[in-house]
């Protein structure tokens, strides 16, 4: 059981070959924990919701880390989303693509200050694992 002063806890689900996340402020290395965790605000315009896996964020096998889908290709993820609200915001994806570069792996010191728990491996699921994550202010 969880007592009241430790932080509120998170699992998430993410690909067992992800880097581990660095401290804040580090370069992002594109481990992909924040944007699993929760959109950011373009993220939750695109994924239609405040908490859990952004929609956008994709995982690159070539360089085993996430990318942000509205920096890489707005066009696709947006056009991938339900009509009429793909549709919607095709109009605006690339206009909209700016917003996610503070965010994920885009040159810039980390700002995530979760901190990741535990790292265990799901059976059956070869391309997901399940990480326990802290959130602090
Ligand atoms: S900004 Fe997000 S993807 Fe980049 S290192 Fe921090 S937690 Fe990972
Ligand atoms: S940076 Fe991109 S992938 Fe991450 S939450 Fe924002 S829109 Fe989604």
């Amino acid at each position: 059981m969880q007592s009241f002063n430790e932080p509120p806890q998170q699992v998430i689900q993410i690909h067992p070959q992800a880097p581990d996340k660095p401290a804040w402020g580090s370069a992002c290395n594109g481990c992909g924990v924040c944007c699993l965790a929760a959109p950011c605000p373009l993220g939750m315009l695109v994924s239609r919701r405040r908490q859990g896996a952004c929609v956008a964020l994709q995982w690159q096998p070539a360089t085993a880390m996430y990318r942000c889908g509205m920096v890489l290709a707005p066009r696709q993820v947006v056009q991938a989303l339900p009509r009429p609200w793909g549709w919607l915001l095709s109009c605006v994806a690339r206009p909209l693509a700016w917003l996610a570069r503070r965010w994920i792996a885009a040159g810039i010191g980390c700002d995530s200050t979760l901190e990741v728990a535990a790292s265990n491996s799901l059976q059956n699921t070869p391309v997901d694992s399940t990480t326990s994550l802290s959130h602090h202010d």
